[in-house]
């Protein structure tokens, strides 16, 4: 039985930063100044519900580092969302804005709510608080935040929409995740998926995964639900996909599209027809060539590492596997492709939206896709070989490379 007590994620992602100093050269100064975000800040929303009562909601954003450029972040919707979690996530982005080396630091905002219990107009009230509580705290140069989970293009475009009502500016830079039509970038919606792709494959061979690999996604947002159709569409075998109640699984593949319309119409994937329903726990365990993350925060741990089959682990949510994970799956031979590598094609093309938006320049999403590609490709093969050298997992070498480029910006 394992002994893992319960981490808070901001903990879970402080003892990650350890694991990596113990292989590389990473001074206590750099870490203690990783471990104190340089901003936190925390606001009472209060909004007009629909029935004519007043509600407050706690809203957060939490600015990291700006070490390398504006910070940079989504905003999670989330009941369980907590200064703690948006402050691991906020450290994240530091670390994964250096990862894909874009003049970036690291942010991250949420509020404590379930937007599921909100009408429209309530989502649209509460969103532009958001920005009314915050808006001298962000701006094109100083914070830009994009979307996370429940946060969607429309929810940006009301919040670009207030910013622009507070302070006159008009270049839209101040978020990023905006629909197409009000200053969005092509394909952000599916960078982050198609971006682990391209980790994917930049490192399957590498990783001794063949090139029909089977694959379970847990979570089938913005993220897995594109994962899953992009590794379809490229010859690999979906065989399980999932949403928060539970999922699928098919040994002779599942056809993603299929199975979101069907979520779409049952708002469930029970009954789906010639898969058998399976619970998340089992999805993890599930013996496939590739397992993808792509909900939510500790998912694979000390109780159920030890169970894993998957070959590889492609982290696509944030934060899915916990430090003791980590040391189990490495002295089993599982490699875990590191959420701030596997899952920063989001940020990345969040990035080229704000150049977009700065240059008043809209680029194609073939451009937009090359670009994505030739950088993640590079950075992938630059951690890969990185880990080889140093004979430790891609997690405390992605985290090298990192914090080896902060140091660098913070000492100009
Ligand atoms: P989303 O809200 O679009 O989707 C989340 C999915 O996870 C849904 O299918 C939901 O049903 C499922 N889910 C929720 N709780 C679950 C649980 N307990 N077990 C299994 N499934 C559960 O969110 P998203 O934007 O797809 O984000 C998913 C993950 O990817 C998050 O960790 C997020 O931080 C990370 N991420 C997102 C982006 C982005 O561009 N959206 C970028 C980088 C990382």
């Amino acid at each position: 039985m394992s002994k893992e007590i319960p981490l808070n994620p901001f903990e879970n992602a402080l003892n990650q930063l350890k694991r990596a100093q113990k292989v590389g050269k990473i001074s206590d100064e750099l870490l203690e100044r990783m471990q104190a975000p340089e901003r936190e800040i925390r606001v009472g929303l209060q909004v007009a519900m629909d029935d004519g009562s007043k509600r407050i909601f706690e809203g957060y954003r939490v600015q990291h580092s700006s070490a390398r450029g504006p910070y940079k972040g989504g905003i999670r919707y989330h009941a369980q969302a907590d200064m703690h979690e948006v402050k691991a996530l906020a450290l994240w982005m530091t670390l994964k804005t250096a990862v894909a080396n874009i003049p970036m630091g690291g942010g991250k905002g949420g509020i404590t709510v379930d937007p599921r219990t909100l009408s429209p107009g309530e989502l649209e009230r509460l969103s532009r608080a958001w920005v009314r509580a915050l808006y001298r705290n962000i701006g094109p140069k100083v914070d830009v935040p994009a979307p996370d989970v429940n946060t969607t293009p429309e929810i940006m475009s009301w919040m670009v929409d207030e910013y622009e009502k507070l302070t006159g500016d008009k270049t839209r830079a101040a978020f990023t995740g905006k629909p197409i039509a009000n200053g969005g970038s092509e394909g952000r919606d599916k960078a982050t998926g198609l971006g682990g792709f391209y980790v994917f494959n930049a490192l399957r061979e590498g990783l001794h995964i063949p090139a029909s690999a089977t694959v379970a996604v847990q979570g089938m947002g913005n993220v897995g639900g594109h994962a899953a159709t992009i590794f379809t569409t490229h010859g690999h075998r979906v065989v399980a996909m999932s949403d928060s109640k539970g999922g699928v699984y098919s040994a002779e593949g599942l056809d993603p599209t299929k199975v979101e319309a069907y979520k779409k119409e049952h708002k469930s994937l029970e009954g789906y027809p010639g898969a058998k329903t399976i619970s998340n726990a089992e999805l993890l365990l599930l013996e496939v060539d590739v397992l993808v993350p792509a909900a939510l925060e500790n998912q694979i741990t000390g109780q159920n590492a030890g169970d894993i089959k998957a070959k590889i682990i492609l982290e696509l949510a944030n934060g899915p596997t916990t430090p003791e994970a980590d040391d189990i799956l490495f002295a089993k031979g599982v490699a875990v492709v590191p959420d701030i590598l596997a899952n920063s094609g989001g940020v990345v093309v969040s990035t080229f939206e704000w150049q977009q938006n700065l240059a008043s320049e809209h680029w194609s999403e073939t451009e937009v896709n090359n670009k994505l590609k030739e950088l993640l490709e590079r950075e992938a093969s630059n951690i890969f070989a990185r880990a080889k050298e140093l004979a430790t997992d891609l997690r405390r070498a992605a985290f090298l490379v990192a914090l080896e480029r902060i140091e660098a910006a913070l000492e100009k």
